[in-house]
């Protein structure tokens, strides 16, 4: 398999290790304890030196192996040409390795478009909350999202110096998603995972309308979906504008990889093309597993809400 894999698996396993970069900038950064923080729409809508820095080593990296991939990445950045040093080669071994399904295997580079999110979970980056920080590379192609990759810079930060800091999550339709051990809350149980810095009344509305048994706010959509294939909640509820594509494509990539769902707040899939709007205006609905409860137990008012957007 290693002779010759399918453009769309380099593409994967070089996501990967892209990934591990930008996770390894991400870290640099805080380290350096600048992080240049930027307001882009408000105080809750920050840009840093990490997100400028990773969104750059990613689009580099990405660009000089597969120069005919679209990519679209959350960030303004002027085009400037890029350090050396940001640009990251490698491929994961483990990711050329495998099959890849027989649906994929003709794809072409021009065919695949790249969602970006150097940095998901800004606003909690900024504040310390380390281990809501991810870094979100989704692949997309007819516009459904195939293949994601999630690097989580500071996994595992809270045990100290003797546990390996950071990990890389994987996954693509067919062939299932690797580096976590996938659990799920006891299906008797409603444990809901919303935003904690971008709430409103719809999104509290919409959460207690699920009559969840406990609610857990925490940054990050690449965060929230972490907690949903580990079995740390059944639901991520978010009804409201706000992510984007670049927050939901390799979430929902991984997440459907293992059966579970990701859509809008009316149980619709958000379609991942180069030319679709960037918001996902009808907010974000993702579950492991029941997905059709949850749909059916938002309000009409929430649904009109989001409906008038
Ligand atoms: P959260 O769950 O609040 O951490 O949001 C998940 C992702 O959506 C992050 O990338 C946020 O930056 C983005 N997001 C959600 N709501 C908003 C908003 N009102 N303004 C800007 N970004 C938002
Ligand atoms: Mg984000
Ligand atoms: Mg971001």
């Amino acid at each position: 398999m290693s002779g010759n894999p399918a453009v769309v698996m380099r593409l994967v396993a070089s996501a990967y290790s892209v990934a591990e970069k930008a996770g390894a900038i991400v870290r640099k950064v805080l380290h350096s304890g600048d992080l240049g923080i930027v307001e882009k729409t408000g105080a809750n809508d920050l840009q840093t030196l990490a997100d400028r820095l990773a969104q750059k080593s990613i689009c580099a990296s990405l660009y000089r192996s597969f120069p005919n991939i679209t990519i679209i990445g959350e960030e303004d950045l002027p085009s400037e040409e890029v350090q050396e040093d940001l640009i990251e080669s490698g491929q994961a071994e483990e990711i050329l390795q495998k099959s890849c399904p027989e649906d994929y295997k003709a794809l072409k580079e021009e065919e695949l478009v790249v969602w970006v999110d150097p940095l998901d979970g800004t606003k909690e980056y900024t504040e310390g909350l380390l281990d809501n920080v991810t870094v979100l590379i989704g692949i997309a192609y007819e516009g459904r999202a195939i293949a994601g990759v999630i690097n989580q810079p500071f996994y595992n930060y809270q045990l100290g110096s003797g546990a390996a800091l950071g990990r890389t999550m994987w996954g693509m339709l067919g062939l299932g998603a690797f580096g976590f051990e996938l659990r799920e809350v006891p299906a008797d149980k409603r444990i809901v995972t919303t935003t904690r810095s971008h709430s409103n009344k719809t999104v509290t509305d919409c959460v207690n309308a699920m009559e969840p048994h406990e609610v857990i706010r925490v940054g990050g959509a690449g965060n929230k979906i972490i907690q949903l294939i580990e079995g740390k909640a059944s639901a991520y509820v978010f009804a409201s504008p706000g992510c984007k594509k670049w927050d939901t494509c390799a979430p929902e990539a991984i997440l459907h990889a293992v059966g579970g769902r990701l859509t809008d707040m009316f149980g619709n899939t958000y379609c991942y093309n180069a030319d679709v709007k960037h918001m996902n205006s009808a907010g974000v609905l993702a579950t492991l597993r029941n997905h059709d409860y949850y749909v059916s137990r938002v309000p009409p008012s929430v649904q009109q809400a989001l409906k008038s957007e």
